[in-house]
């Protein structure tokens, strides 16, 4: 009998570990915890992540949350971002708050002396973060790990305009069902087809926009949208609803415009 409960404890933790380790591979901010479900309304909504689980605790206490408002940035002279992405095969999750890709070894974003390895991209409809407190339509979420597990983020904004090539091919494949990863060998797709020509940006310190809504994110969001059709967007908030996280405050933090307005700095 002992043996037999033991047995279902062991059956338990496993289940839970490899349930935790999937929502680790798939997670939305690349680090989401098993913990406690949430969502983007009602009584799992983001004003309650917080008290949804302890481990969700700096989603309400945290002083460096993400996303933000952008406006009023300092301007100083940033390091360019070095993108070096690779193209792969599409594996594509729909992990029930985004559609997420994930990528393999060998796609990179090289900020000064940070390297960092892309380790997926997704999405939020509306833009998570806003400039001068205007959303744009959509934002896409480049999320990257240095050799020590520290992460950077680049986002991008879409607004509406010419259907988006590289997207049609991703939304080609969206998977309307949940946490089963798809992988089409067919489909070749680069991160790199996703940037503006013009990569200046903004940078602040945040964090992960879903819970444990974890700290210390290196941020960096391109200032020049790219452009995806209304039907384009649509199809994604048909199957994914409203997954943007209210602004946050900004606090003391620096808010930086890579753009150094003619100043000769790098
Ligand atoms: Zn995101």
């Amino acid at each position: 009998m002992s043996i037999k409960i033991l047995g279902n404890l062991f059956g338990a933790l496993a289940i839970s570990l490899i349930a935790g380790s999937a929502a680790m591979a798939s997670g939305s901010g690349g680090a989401s915890g098993p913990e406690a479900h949430w969502s983007y309304s009602g009584a799992e909504g983001p004003s309650n992540w917080g008290s949804l689980s302890s481990a969700y605790a700096l989603c309400s206490t945290g002083h460096m949350q993400s996303p933000i408002d952008i406006t009023h940035p300092q301007q100083a002279g940033l390091a360019s971002m070095e993108i070096d992405y690779r193209p792969g095969a599409l594996s594509i999750v729909n992990n029930g708050h985004t559609i997420q890709v994930n990528i393999g070894k060998g796609s990179s974003l090289s900020i000064g002396h940070a390297k960092y390895n892309l380790l997926q991209f997704h999405f939020h409809t509306p833009s998570e973060n806003v400039v001068d407190g205007k959303a744009y339509p959509m934002e896409l979420h480049f999320v990257h790990a240095d050799a020590n597990g520290h992460l950077g983020v680049l986002g991008v904004f879409f607004k509406e305009g010419a259907e988006n090539p590289a997207l049609g091919e991703i939304w080609s494949k969206m998977p309307s069902k949940v946490n089963e990863v798809q992988n089409h060998k067919e489909v070749i797709i680069n991160g790199r087809d996703l940037l503006p020509k013009n990569m200046d940006y903004y940078r602040f310190v945040g964090s992960l926009t879903t819970p444990p809504c974890s700290e210390g994110v290196q941020w960096h969001v391109a200032k020049t949208p790219i452009e995806a059709s209304a039907a384009q967007i649509s199809q994604f908030t048909k199957l994914i609803g409203n997954n943007a996280r209210p602004v946050q405050h900004l606090g003391h933090r620096l808010l930086i415009d890579s753009a150094s307005g003619g100043a000769a700095t790098h």
